[in-house]
């Protein structure tokens, strides 16, 4: 992190990355750190600063932008995909394979085709 921060090494250094993501960030090193570093503040900082760094496909940059900024920011949208996915992966009715019943309110959800 000070060689990073001190411009001697690059930020997204696959070692670099790789340390960063290595860490649970548990935070269990503070509570018996000497010095006080508050190390899950730096590794945050740190994991910030990379994914700003990070590029990404355009596909990537699209979706992280679609499912950190339109999703996980919205409490309906994310109730609605939710029950989306649910419904998608709920068992096929016996009677009747191509239509889905979800678990949860036992609907008819969708036919398949
Ligand atoms: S926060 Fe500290 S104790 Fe927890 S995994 Fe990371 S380095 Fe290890």
């Amino acid at each position: 992190m000070k060689e990073v921060s001190e411009g001697r090494l690059d930020l997204l250094d696959p070692l670099f990355e790789e340390e960063m993501y290595l860490c649970l960030n548990c935070r269990a090193c503070e509570a018996v750190c000497p010095s006080g570093v508050k190390y899950g503040e730096i590794l945050e900082a740190s994991r910030a600063q990379i994914e700003q760094a990070r590029k990404g496909t355009p596909k990537a940059r699209v979706l992280r932008k679609v499912v950190f900024g339109g999703i996980f920011t919205d409490m309906r949208r994310f109730r609605a995909l939710s029950a989306g996915l649910r419904c998608i992966s709920a068992p096929r009715c016996p009677a009747s394979p191509s239509v889905a019943v979800c678990s949860r309110c036992s609907a008819s959800i969708r036919p398949t085709s």
